[in-house]
């Protein structure tokens, strides 16, 4: 016999996406771009199904409010994974589970 699953549901914990977040959000002062559009930046990860594209502020999964932006193909390429994130990520569902 199984045990019973007596989880809470928890779905904002069911679903995680990544997105780039560039580092710096703060515009240049003269306004020039550097480089050839690469960024410094984080992949962070994100409770829910996937950014809906319209709130601009979000939460990441390691607690940093971060403006999403439209992410180019160069971003994913280029910016790490951010590590606390997969680190919480394994932890709460690790907690969800025990
Ligand atoms: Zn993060």
């Amino acid at each position: 016999m199984s045990m019973v699953d007596s989880r809470p549901h928890s779905p904002h914990v069911d679903r995680v996406f990544w997105m780039p977040v560039p580092d710096q959000q703060v515009p240049a002062s003269d306004g020039t771009v550097e480089g050839a559009g690469v960024r410094a930046g984080t992949r962070h990860a994100f409770w829910g199904r996937r950014w809906d594209g319209q709130e601009a502020e979000v939460r990441t999964v390691c607690g940093v409010v971060v403006n999403l932006d439209e992410s180019s193909p160069l971003d994913w390429i280029t910016m790490p994974e951010c590590g606390p994130c997969r680190t919480e990520i394994l932890r709460v569902r690790g907690e969800m589970r025990s």
